[in-house]
């Protein structure tokens, strides 16, 4: 606990989705600058063991109620004093978005309306929005600079797309900032294995990956072998949880500064090849894992690489830890939380 700050700065913070995988990883890096915080998630896919787990570390209530339950979010508003927002809680599946866009349209766009007003109800006017690279779609060039054109090819990106100029709209109108981060492939788990990925069920690369290593027939597949790379296999910008969090809180000190609603995208400039990444966690795992060649996934661009600069140079934000860092933290926290 030595390095927890004493909660001397009283600041309030609502975190929608603090009990999902990187909204515990933000309440953690709160809790370390000696901020308050206040869950809100209907634990869906967020874990009542994580919200108990982060209790530990600080001051953070829990409410367990959904976004599109108004009455319930207005009343947990009007409850406590909330200084800003940092609103995870949303679906995040971007195949199932294809399949079942509705539920993406009313979770995602109608929660957020909700939270919204319930904001502007109670006169709360910053929140650090999480948004997606899969705003901009099929890249036009790479690394992806924050100019890229938007246009998203499913339903997942094109609610993140809404609610990005949504918050725009209620800015001009409400005054209401927002900075709104465009995650790039997120992956790791905090360094103390307090917190990690816990998706039921898990469709992302490392953790699947390291998952294999546990299991009888060891075999994994990776979805297509001859894109336009260096080997044949996509590569994406992989950006450690604990990096990606600290971006939050330099994002909230910047609106309390009085920084303006701004977007910035949350990567690390560096581009992994799925088999790169495999034959790092085969390393780490210290096991050999049979690969079996699939299909391309419908979708997935060949090359997604994140320009970070703009982050670096308004917010003062520097992602410090490698892949493979990220690959040893989430290999620990699969080892301690094998299920
Ligand atoms: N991938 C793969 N096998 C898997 C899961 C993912 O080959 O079992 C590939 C996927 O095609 C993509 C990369 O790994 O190129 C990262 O996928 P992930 O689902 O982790 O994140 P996404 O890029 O979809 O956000």
């Amino acid at each position: 606990m030595a390095e927890y700050k004493d909660d001397n700065n009283k600041k309030q913070i609502l975190v929608t989705g603090g009990a999902g995988y990187i909204g515990s990883h933000c309440v953690l890096a709160l809790l370390k600058q000696g901020y308050n915080v206040v869950i809100f998630d209907n634990l869906s896919t967020g874990h009542i063991e994580t919200v108990n787990s982060l209790k530990k570390y600080g001051n953070v209530d829990f409410y367990q109620g959904d976004l599109l339950n108004y009455s319930y979010l207005n009343t947990v508003f009007k409850q406590i004093a909330v200084d800003a927002v940092i609103h995870f809680a949303a679906c995040s599946q971007v195949g199932e978005s294809v399949k079942n866009p509705q539920k993406y349209y009313i979770n995602n766009v109608c929660g957020t309306l909700n939270l919204l007003k319930a904001m502007l109800e109670n006169n709360v006017k910053k929140i650090v929005f999480s948004s997606t690279a899969a705003i901009y779609g099929e890249p036009q060039y790479t690394p992806i600079n924050e100019e890229h054109p938007l246009n998203p090819i499913n339903p997942y990106g094109q609610t993140k797309l809404m609610i990005e100029k949504i918050m725009e709209d209620y800015d001009k109108a409400y005054g209401l900032s927002s900075v709104r981060f465009r995650y790039f492939n997120v992956a790791g788990a905090d360094s103390k294995g307090i917190v990690g990925e816990w998706h039921e069920p898990e469709t992302h690369l490392i953790p699947k990956i390291l998952a294999s290593t546990h299991s009888n027939e060891r075999t994994f597949e990776i979805y297509g072998n001859n894109y336009k790379t260096k080997d044949g296999t996509c590569i994406r910008d992989y950006i450690n949880v604990e990096d990606l969090a600290e971006a939050h809180v330099l994002a909230l000190k910047y609106l309390e500064n009085g920084g303006k609603t701004n977007f910035f995208n949350l990567g690390t400039n560096e581009g992994s090849s799925v088999k790169e990444v495999f034959k790092l966690c085969e390393e780490i795992a210290g096991k050999k894992i049979n690969v079996i060649i699939r299909q391309k996934r419908e979708g997935d661009p060949a090359i997604l690489v994140a320009d970070n600069s703009k982050a670096k140079d308004i917010l003062g934000w520097q992602p410090e830890k490698k892949l493979m860092q990220s690959i040893k933290t989430a290999y620990k926290w699969g080892i301690i939380n094998a299920r």
